[in-house]
């Protein structure tokens, strides 16, 4: 399968933060989505400012796209 990580410019207003995320290309091998470990997306803002759970959508344009 695979993976790759990216890193992107914190979405949250106000964060200077980069994100950092785990992605894989589906089943199809078409499109890329978040990588998820024991429930929980592998995304991580540097500074912290949101929860995984949050930043995953804010964050989902960046992840399909190439
Ligand atoms: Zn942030």
């Amino acid at each position: 399968m695979d993976v790759e990580t990216i890193q992107i410019p914190c979405p949250t207003e106000g964060c200077e933060g980069d994100v950092h995320a785990a992605r894989e290309l589906d089943d199809d091998g078409t499109r890329w989505r978040i990588v998820w470990f024991e429930d929980v997306p592998v995304v991580l803002c540097s500074r912290g400012c949101r929860p995984p759970e949050d930043l995953v959508s804010l964050i989902d344009p960046e992840v399909r796209a190439a």
